[in-house]
């Protein structure tokens, strides 16, 4: 008989969030230690391989064409420039790279086609690769597993409620669709989101609703804690208190015992005790190098200092699942006809943010 899995309610979330701050660490302790190795915490790299220029509207989002920020739009990262990337968060503990691109979602042609190359290439070094490329169809998700792909990253953000006041050219179910396709696909789900981007609390409960009730839930969950960018239409606000932050990853924890829960964004403003205050209610994974996509992050040889000082492990790669196998690619290149929603709502700050943008 199969075990029933529990469909939480956001009020059992709520409550969870809002008990006492040592208790709910305590709680979240207890289930990290039942479910993880809790002196394990992986290193992961996070490359932007195509860097800005994106069309959607994201109101955190330096890479947003429409916003005028200091990130300019680069070229496409060649196959051997990942390699060499690659292999050097490897030497430097990594066991799983994540390659970002700004696109609204994947189009075929010469660049996912040089997309699916570099999997198959850094699947070949023995790291955990993960993808995060924007919308994807069933079959590109199937394209991009053929090549060895372990994870793929498509965040909720926040809650479907507050979703409306972040973006304005998806909606959530395109989101959730995305995710859908992936996980028919045998790749591993990451999804996640960020707080501080003037949510209610209600919404940061919200968000852990829609995850938590995934069947099966996520294999990882990035919680980030939003970096304010010059330029954006989140400019003014002020980095969360890193209560908040524990108080996250702690309700994450428990209503996600198996999951990863990866601290993302926002560590430059964490002091080690906060991060260790994190780690110890459930977070298991950290971003290495001095650039999160295209946000400042601590430099690595800090981060190894501090597990240094913790007596933290760097996890192996593939210890919570297999390596996938790469396979030859035998796509044809025929389209799917799949229409991504273009939601008619308007954000004013974001259109406010992209009248004063570049072109
Ligand atoms: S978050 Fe991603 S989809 Fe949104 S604007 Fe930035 S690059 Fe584009």
């Amino acid at each position: 008989m199969t075990k029933e899995v529990k469909q939480w309610t956001i009020e059992e979330i709520e409550k969870i969030y809002h008990s006492p701050l040592l208790d709910l660490v305590y709680r979240a302790a207890t289930i990290h230690r039942e479910n993880h190795n809790a002196n394990e915490v992986q290193i992961s790299t996070l490359l932007s391989v195509k860097t800005g220029g994106c069309p959607e509207d994201c109101g955190y989002c330096p890479q947003a064409a429409r916003y005028h920020t200091d990130v300019d739009n680069e070229a496409m990262l060649s196959v051997k420039q990942v390699e060499i990337a690659a292999k050097r968060a490897k030497l430097l503990g990594s066991s799983r790279l994540c390659m970002g691109a700004a696109w609204r979602n994947v189009k075929e042609g010469k660049e996912f086609d040089q997309v699916v190359e570099m999997v198959r290439t850094v699947n070949a070094l023995d790291m955990e690769v993960c993808c995060t490329l924007g919308m994807l169809t069933e079959k590109q998700a199937q394209r991009l597993a053929d090549a060895g792909l372990y994870a793929y990253n498509h965040n909720v953000d926040t809650s479907e409620e507050y979703y409306k006041e972040v973006i304005s050219t998806r909606g959530y179910d395109d989101r959730l669709k995305t995710i859908e396709n992936v996980r028919k696909s045998g790749v591993t789900v990451c999804s996640g989101g960020i707080i501080g981007m003037g949510e209610s609390i209600k919404d940061r409960c919200g968000m852990l609703l829609t995850l938590a009730n995934l069947k099966p839930q996520p294999e990882s969950v990035p919680i980030n804690a939003l970096v304010s960018v010059e330029g954006t239409p989140m400019e003014d606000l002020e980095p969360i208190p890193i209560w908040d932050m524990i108080r996250m990853v702690a309700t994450t924890r428990i209503v996600m015992p198996k999951t990863t829960i990866r601290l993302s964004a926002g560590r430059t403003t964490m002091s080690r005790e906060g991060q260790a205050f994190c780690f110890m209610a459930g977070a298991a994974s950290i971003f290495a190098g001095d650039k999160l996509l295209t946000t400042p992050n601590p430099d690595i040889y800090g981060d190894l200092e501090m597990f240094d000082i913790l007596g933290l492990t760097p996890t192996e790669p593939f210890s919570k699942h297999a390596q996938p196998e790469t396979k030859d690619d035998e796509y044809e290149g025929e389209k799917e006809k799949i229409r991504w929603s273009r939601p008619a709502h308007k954000i004013e700050k974001n259109l406010e943010y992209a009248g004063k943008g570049k072109k």
